[in-house]
């Protein structure tokens, strides 16, 4: 029962993977590999984390903020004083 010559994904590989920044041939390689090797799909699996992060993390530095954050504060925090009834 042994995996004749189907080897493990690498770190870089695996990082490749995420990034799809693989040949057709080495990702069709990699996809059979998935399929069969727990593994290595639970190492794309985090590797997928990291990299949506890592793009998150580029977009907020590039971008102008957050738009979740981008309420106007006035109308938000309304104080009422002196106006009693
Ligand atoms: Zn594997």
């Amino acid at each position: 029962m042994d995996g004749m010559g189907s080897p493990h994904m690498n770190a870089e590989d695996v990082e490749r993977y995420s990034l799809g920044s693989l040949s057709d041939e080495e990702a069709a390689g990699f996809d059979e590999h998935l399929l069969i090797c727990e593994l290595c799909r639970s190492s794309v699996e985090a590797s997928d984390e990291y990299v949506a992060s890592m793009r998150a993390a580029a977009r907020k530095i590039r971008g102008k903020g957050e738009p979740a954050l981008a309420k106007a504060p006035g109308k938000a925090t309304r104080h009422v004083r002196g106006n009693g009834a």
